[in-house]
């Protein structure tokens, strides 16, 4: 074995799989197909993908034929790195540019899937409740997604004036909100909801709260229709959540 620089870069050897080869010729040439398809004969790298994607054929077929996978893949290497007219290069940027969008659209599902957790916390408590408010629960559910941790919580309204410990930070953001509904500002649901985050977090100051990051989701008992049903903003919250830079779902 020959030994290895203190900084080296990846050889073909290294980037070539050791099993799963054919699987791994095919998906590398679907790959390359999905670009070259876009080539014309201006772009100064389709023909080395040319070449690139016909080895990549060859090494298939031979393994197909019955060649050892082993054998196969040490002929294919060789060839890389002694026939390749920019092909290799291309596949390479190119596999990571294709990894790179792959891990963006996953990160904005999670992100997707977190802010949907608000509205389904709320309406999985609200469930519990199928005759609506009452001694056991106030007139709004809400539920809160917060995308830094991806955890949720829910509130009640009229709960926060009961809680076991009321944070000084929900405090701070409902100093100075003007009532402008008919109920304290104190009141409500995301309020809540917002303490539990408050204290789950052990968030110190306003500040820590990223803007963006916390989406509320809130249900009402229709009276009237005696039903629970998604609700707007209440002005009175709207007027925090603002300082915070949260969302309504
Ligand atoms: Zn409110």
């Amino acid at each position: 074995m020959t030994e290895q620089p203190h900084i080296a870069l990846p050889t073909v050897n290294d980037q070539v799989p050791a099993t799963g080869v054919k699987e791994w010729a095919f998906g590398a040439r679907t790959l390359l197909d999905g670009f070259h398809r876009k080539m014309t004969i201006l772009d100064r790298e389709k023909e080395g993908v040319d070449l690139l994607m016909k080895r990549l054929s060859r090494l298939e077929f031979s393994i197909v034929s019955g060649t050892s996978e082993g054998s196969a893949r040490g002929a294919f290497v060789e060839w890389v790195e002694e026939n390749d007219a920019g092909g290799w290069a291309y596949y390479l940027a190119k596999k990571a540019e294709v990894e790179r969008e792959q891990a963006e659209e996953q990160a904005k599902r999670r992100h997707e899937m977190i802010i949907a957790s608000a509205r389904e916390e709320a309406v999985n408590l609200r469930r519990k409740y199928p005759g609506g408010k009452g001694t056991a629960v106030g007139t709004v559910i809400v539920g809160l997604a917060d995308t830094v941790t991806g955890k949720t919580y829910t509130g009640t309204s009229g709960a926060y004036a009961y809680a076991d410990k009321q944070h000084a930070v929900m405090e701070e953001l409902l100093a100075g909100v003007p009532e402008v509904e008919s109920w304290p500002v104190n009141a409500c649901a995301e309020v809540e909801a917002m303490n539990k985050l408050l204290i789950a977090r052990k968030i110190t100051k306003k500040s820590e709260i990223q803007a963006g990051t916390l989406y509320f989701h809130a249900e009402t008992w229709n009276s009237r229709d005696g039903k629970w049903q998604a609700r707007s903003a209440c002005k009175n919250c709207d007027v925090w959540l603002k300082k915070i830079g949260a969302c309504r779902i």
